[in-house]
C-alpha cells in the first residue's frame, strides 16, 4: 500500500521547503520532494534560489563589488593596494561553496523539523496520489490529505535566439562563467540582466544591455528609475533601451545580434558571449495529471484564489509558479501560510507590502506604491526625498550616490511607498516594510529615534521632507 502523508510538498525551493518545515512544525507528517539536478548530475534542495539565483548571484555581486571598490575607490581612502589582479576560479570557487553550504543547509533544517526529504521528480494524480520517480528511475507512489504544488519557473527563451550555454546563455550559465568575457550582451534591462550585467562589468567586460522597452524599469518608481539609470550609464553599462532583437548568429569566436534601434533601423553588435534575461515562465511540465482538477492561466501559472488553493480540493499552489511577484520572499510568506492554513491556523499574505530588491551599485528597493501608482489611481500624495550626499554615514562610507524617498497620504498621513536607491538599500527597506506592515504614518517615522549617524536617517529625513519639515537637508 501507498506511504501515506499528511501534506506532500512538491519543490523545495524558497516556497516548498518552509512549507514542508512549517508543516512538520504544525504536527503534521510531511514529505518533501524534489527533483533539482545539478550539472554535474548531482542533486540538491533549494531550488532556483539557493542553487542558480538569488545566492550564487549575490556571492558574485559582493565578490565584484569589493574588486571594483579595491579598483577605483581604495585611493581615495588612502590605501594603495598595488596592483591587483583577479583570481576568477577562486571567486567562483566562494560562490559554488556558498551554494553547496547553504543548500546542504535546507536538507538539515527539513531532517531536523522531521520532514521526510526526496530526491525525485514528482507527478500529482487524481486523489491525491503522487507518483515519485527517483534519479535511478525507480518509481513510487504516496497518498497524501494535501499536496503543496511549488513547481517554480524556468527562464523563458527567445525563438530567435534558443539557448545553447556555450554562446547564448541563461542566467545560471551567466553565474558560472570560467573566463571574462571581453564583450558580453544582455538581453532584457531587468533585475537578472542589471544584477549580472553589473558583475562582469566589474570583472572587466564591456557590457551591452539591451532593452525593448523605451522606458527603464518600469515597475520602479521613475525618479528611482532615472536615479539608477544616470549611475548604470556613469559605470559604463551600455544599456539601448527600445531595441527590438530580430535575431543572432553564432560563429566560432563569438556571437552577433540584430536589433531595431530606437529610430527603427538595423543595428547589430558583436560579443563573446549573450545572456538572455528577459523574465522566467512558471514551471509546470509532467507536474500534474489532466484528471486533478488543477488548471493554469492563459499565462501558464497555476491558477488559484487568495489563500493559494487550486481548484482541486486539497491541492494548494505557491510561489514562482503562481500569480505575483517571483521572488523568493513571496514564495516563502506562501508556503507559511499555506501550511498554517492546512493545520486549521489563520493565515494572510499581505501582497501589498512586498519589498523589492535590486543588489546592484548603487542598490535599489521599493515597497508599496510609485509616484506613478499614485498619479494614475489619482491618490492625493505628499513626497519626502533625502539625499545621501547629505547623510554623514553616507559621507563616511563613500556611497552618497542615491536617495530615500517617502510617499505618504495627505489626507490620512500613512505611508504609501518608500523607495530607496543607495547604499544599504536593500536593508533599509526592511525599517519601511515593518512600517507599513504596522500602517505606521510618516509622523510614526518621523518621530521614531534612529541612531545617528546611520544610512537609516536617510529614511527619518525622508519622512521629515514629506512635511517640509527635514533637519538636515534645508532646501528639500
Ligand atoms: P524554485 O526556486 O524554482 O524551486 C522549485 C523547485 O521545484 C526546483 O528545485 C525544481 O527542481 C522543483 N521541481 C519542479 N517540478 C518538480 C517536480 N515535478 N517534482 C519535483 N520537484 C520539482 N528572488 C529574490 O527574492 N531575491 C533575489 O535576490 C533573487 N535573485 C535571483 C537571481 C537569479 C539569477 C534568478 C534566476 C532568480 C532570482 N530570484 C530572486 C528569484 C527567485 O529565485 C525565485 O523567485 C524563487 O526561487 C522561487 O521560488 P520557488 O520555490 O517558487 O521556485
Ligand atoms: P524581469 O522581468 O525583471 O526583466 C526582463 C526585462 O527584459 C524587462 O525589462 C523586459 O522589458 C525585457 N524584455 C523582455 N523581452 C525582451 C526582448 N525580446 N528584448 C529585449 N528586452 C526584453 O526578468 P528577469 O530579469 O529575467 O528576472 C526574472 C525574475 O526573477 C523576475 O521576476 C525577478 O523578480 C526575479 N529576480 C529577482 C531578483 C531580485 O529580487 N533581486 C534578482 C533576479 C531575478
Amino acid at each position: 500500500m501507498a506511504e501515506s502523508f499528511d501534506v506532500v510538498v512538491i519543490g523545495a525551493g524558497p516556497a516548498g521547503y518552509p512549507a514542508a518545515i512549517r508543516a512538520a512544525q504544525n504536527g503534521l507528517k510531511v514529505a518533501c520532494v524534489d527533483a533539482w539536478k545539478n550539472r554535474d548530475g548531482s542533486a540538491a534542495f533549494g531550488g532556483t534560489c539557493l542553487n542558480a539565483g538569488c545566492i550564487p548571484s549575490k556571492a558574485l555581486l559582493e565578490s565584484s563589488e569589493l574588486y571594483e571598490r579595491a579598483r577605483s575607490e581604495f585611493a581615495v581612502h588612502g590605501i594603495q593596494p598595488g596592483a591587483l589582479s583577479l583570481d576568477l576560479a577562486t571567486m567562483q570557487k566562494r560562490r559554488a561553496g556558498i551554494v553547496r553550504t547553504m543548500t546542504g543547509g535546507v536538507s538539515s533544517l527539513l531532517k531536523a523539523a522531521g520532514a521526510t526529504a526526496i530526491h525525485g521528480s514528482a507527478r500529482l494524480l487524481a486523489g491525491r496520489r503522487v507518483e515519485v520517480t527517483a534519479p535511478d528511475g525507480a518509481r513510487s507512489e504516496f497518498s497524501a490529505r494535501h499536496v503543496v504544488l511549488a513547481s517554480g519557473s524556468i527562464p523563458t527563451e527567445l525563438k530567435a535566439l534558443p539557448f545553447d550555454h556555450r554562446r547564448i546563455l541563461d542566467s545560471w550559465d551567466a553565474l558560472e562563467l570560467t573566463a571574462v568575457p571581453k564583450q558580453l550582451i544582455v538581453i532584457g534591462a531587468g533585475v537578472i540582466g542589471l544584477e549580472l550585467g553589473s558583475v562582469w562589468r566589474r570583472l572587466g567586460a564591456s557590457v551591452i544591455v539591451l532593452e525593448a522597452l523605451p522606458n527603464f524599469l518600469t515597475l520602479a518608481d521613475q525618479q528611482l528609475a532615472a536615479e539608477a539609470l544616470k549611475h548604470f550609464k556613469k559605470q559604463g553599462l551600455d544599456i539601448r533601451l527600445s531595441a527590438q532583437v530580430t535575431g543572432a548568429t553564432v560563429g566560432t569566436d563569438g556571437v552577433s545580434v540584430a536589433y531595431q534601434d530606437n529610430q527603427g533601423a538595423a543595428q547589430s553588435v558583436s560579443a563573446d558571449q549573450v545572456v538572455v534575461a528577459v523574465g522566467r515562465r512558471p514551471y509546470t511540465q509532467n507536474l500534474f495529471a489532466a484528471d486533478t482538477g488543477v488548471a493554469l492561466d492563459a499565462r501558464g501559472f497555476i491558477q488559484v484564489d487568495e489563500q493559494c488553493r487550486t481548484g482541486a480540493a486539497g491541492v494548494w499552489a505557491i510561489g514562482d509558479c503562481v500569480r505575483g511577484p517571483m521572488l523568493a520572499h513571496k514564495g516563502k510568506e506562501e508556503g507559511i501560510a499555506v501550511a498554517d492554513q492546512i493545520a486549521g491556523r489563520y493565515a494572510h499574505v499581505n501582497y501589498e507590502v512586498i519589498p523589492n530588491v535590486i543588489y546592484t551599485a548603487p542598490e535599489i528597493a521599493w515597497v508599496g506604491k510609485t509616484e506613478e501608482q499614485l498619479k494614475a489611481e489619482a491618490t492625493d500624495y505628499k513626497s519626502g526625498v533625502f539625499p545621501f550626499a547629505a547623510s554623514g554615514r553616507a559621507r563616511a562610507m563613500q556611497a552618497t550616490a542615491g536617495f530615500a524617498k517617502v510617499l505618504a497620504s495627505r489626507a490620512s498621513d500613512s505611508i504609501l511607498g518608500v523607495h530607496i536607491i543607495g547604499p544599504l538599500a536593500g536593508e533599509l527597506i526592511a525599517e519601511a516594510t515593518l512600517a507599513m506592515e504596522f500602517q505606521a504614518s510618516a509622523e510614526d517615522l518621523q518621530r521614531t529615534i534612529h541612531a545617528h549617524p546611520t544610512l537609516a536617517e536617510a529614511l527619518h529625513e525622508a519622512a521629515l521632507a514629506a512635511d517640509k519639515r527635514a533637519i538636515d537637508n534645508i532646501n528639500r
